[in-house]
């Protein structure tokens, strides 16, 4: 078990990650129950932070899986980010941190109590939250991935730069920050600060790649990677014929065609169990089919259920795609990887 569930706040499951908990249990046995107390107002600053970003995306119709909370801070876990709300998706939660940050400054005029004891310094709790809050505020505006002003600044570059620059921007400016930050915590020998580096070193890259996979995904059509050699299987035809085929051409799954149009496909599997003299039309599976501009994303979904897809345009039979085709892409996008993919997204 890797989370737990502690909380349901407008639907959205809140979980703990066990390392948070390691570091709930470390932060008591340092700082005593005080610190501990500190850590879970922190700690419910960040929940509202990740809940402002949360409110935002959902008018934007984003489904929110969760709200995890790691030692090193919390994140909402969104099924996509549109392009369209990403500024204010991005903003809400630092304007938010800020806000609560300024509001509790504010009430520390009034309010002096509780005090806070930790390893002998005093911490009056409301001001030192609404410190901790502004500082998490203006951080996550810095502009680099993976920080809220990271997407910030790809929100605002796209329109001149368009999205694939923007982001390769925000996602090096976050490589070089988490440099910053790694040579600062190892010259303050600061655990905390190494580790937060290299979680910023791997969300600026993680975007950046990303992206562009969804860019190439959506880019290849099944025209581009169909085989256009095609060897048609009557629904006369019986099992005896297709092994004949399957000799002959090596293929092991065939389109059924009857009167120029796709009516099902038969493979290797299908005709294994039965005898010889059965007719195909009396085995034929349904076929998967996609039209030629369909991408390779489209591809992907439809071979989870079969061997092959087909190609189909106007009723007519234009191709095949079979699982070792699309292997055979990604093997090759995998060989030839950033410098060509970016000039061939660019085009
Ligand atoms: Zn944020």
């Amino acid at each position: 078990m890797q989370s737990f569930r502690i909380a349901r706040i407008m639907g959205i499951p809140i979980e703990l990650h066990f390392t948070f908990l390691l570091l709930l249990i470390l932060v008591y046995y340092f700082w005593g129950l005080d610190g501990f107390l500190l850590y879970i107002v922190l700690f419910a600053s960040v929940v509202l932070h990740e809940l402002s970003h949360s409110y935002v995306a959902k008018k934007y119709g984003v489904n929110i899986e969760k709200i995890l909370l790691l030692p090193i801070g919390g994140m909402a876990m969104m099924d996509k980010i549109p392009k369209e709300g990403e500024f204010k998706i991005a903003i809400a939660g630092p304007l938010v941190s800020i806000f609560l940050g300024v509001l509790l400054y504010g009430l520390s005029q009034f309010i002096h109590f509780p005090i806070l004891d930790i390893e002998g310094e005093s911490y009056p709790l409301i001001t030192t939250v609404g410190t901790l809050n502004i500082m998490l505020g203006v951080f996550n505006l810095l502009p680099a991935f993976p920080m809220d002003g990271g997407r910030i600044l790809r929100a605002l570059l796209t329109p001149r730069l368009g999205y694939l620059k923007a982001t390769k921007i925000a996602s090096t400016l976050g490589q070089y920050f988490s440099f910053i930050l790694l040579v600062l915590g190892i010259i303050s020998l600061n655990i905390i600060l190494i580790l937060i580096a290299l979680f910023i070193y791997y969300g600026a890259s993680q975007e950046y790649h990303a992206l562009i996979t969804q860019n190439i995904f959506d880019k290849i059509k099944a025209k581009d990677i169909m085989s256009p050699e095609i060897i048609l299987v009557s629904p006369e035809n019986t099992v005896n014929d297709v092994v004949y085929l399957m000799f002959k051409h090596r293929y092991m799954g065939y389109p059924v065609v009857e009167r120029d149009k796709l009516i099902g496909t038969v493979s290797f599997n299908d005709i294994s169990v039965v005898s010889d003299d059965i007719l195909v039309k009396d085995i034929m599976k349904s076929p998967e089919v996609v039209s030629p501009s369909d991408t390779l994303n489209d591809i992907i979904h439809k071979l989870a259920n079969s061997e092959r897809v087909y190609v189909v345009e106007r009723d007519k039979l234009k191709g095949i795609i079979s699982k070792t085709d699309v292997l055979r892409v990604l093997k090759i996008l995998g060989l030839k990887n950033n410098q060509m993919v970016e000039e061939y997204i660019d085009n």
